[in-house]
């Protein structure tokens, strides 16, 4: 965290990489945060802006084809997302914005280059995977059932410097096997949702990672367990 104490959230292109409620990520982190007392500040930084290297926490979210190979050119120019990770930023990433972070990423029938912030690459599915996604979260991570909702044509590889985020019960998320990505200071997914409002744990891990603090008292998250119940029972997930 900052030296002013201040927790800095940078959501990064929201002009290009917003979907399904995905601005709701920004909503519950800072919300969770300042019911713990941690003052947060929060950055929208649109893509003609530049992107500040000195964040604790970077949202990147879903996007279409045509304005994910944009934010691509946009951000590998920029450069300021690849000095923030290297400072040990946290990046909460979401499909588009998942595959931005690898080394490549496929769209309108050919490849890109991603950021190559971590290790993984996608590319094209036979057809679209659309729909409710769940699964069983790392048990490194010791978090409950991952829920979101997913539409996206990519599928994504993981290299050994990453970690799948959960195994999938429900859905397709990476490759029908696997879901997300997790290495220290990084998580990546396919759950829309917002994925933080359904996984409200997730949005705790980043808090962690980004001040240090294994100390955050819970919280009333009985809407959110509603919720989580719900769309899990939907799907038939126990
Ligand atoms: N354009 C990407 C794909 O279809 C990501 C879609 C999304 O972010 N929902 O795979």
């Amino acid at each position: 965290m900052s030296s002013e104490s201040v927790l800095r959230i940078v959501w990064v292109y929201p002009d290009l990489l917003s979907t399904y409620g995905d601005r709701g990520n920004m909503l519950i982190l800072t919300r969770r945060g300042e019911l713990r007392g941690i003052d947060v500040r929060c950055d929208e930084v649109r893509s003609d802006q530049r992107v500040p290297d000195e964040g604790d926490i970077y949202l990147l979210a879903g996007g279409e084809d045509a304005p994910q190979t944009l934010a691509a050119e946009r951000l590998l120019a920029d450069g300021g997302l690849r000095r923030a990770v290297d400072r040990g930023a946290v990046v909460f990433a979401v499909c588009a914005g998942y595959q931005l972070v690898g080394e490549s990423f496929a769209a309108r029938d050919r490849e890109y280059a991603g950021l190559d912030l971590f290790d993984l690459r996608s590319d094209r599915g036979a057809s679209r995977a659309v729909g409710e996604l769940a699964g069983t979260v790392d048990a490194e991570l010791g978090l409950p059932t991952l829920t979101g909702f997913e539409n996206h044509g990519g599928r994504t590889r993981l290299g050994p410097g990453v970690r799948p985020l959960a195994t999938v019960a429900v859905g397709v998320g990476n490759d029908g096997h696997t879901e997300g990505a997790w290495t220290t200071g990084l998580l990546g997914t396919y759950a829309h949702g917002p994925a933080l409002s359904r996984n409200p744990a997730l949005a705790d891990l980043l808090l962690r990672w980004a001040t240090g603090r294994e100390d955050l008292e819970p919280l009333d998250d009985i809407w959110h367990e509603r919720l989580r119940a719900e769309r899990l029972n939907a799907i038939g997930v126990t």
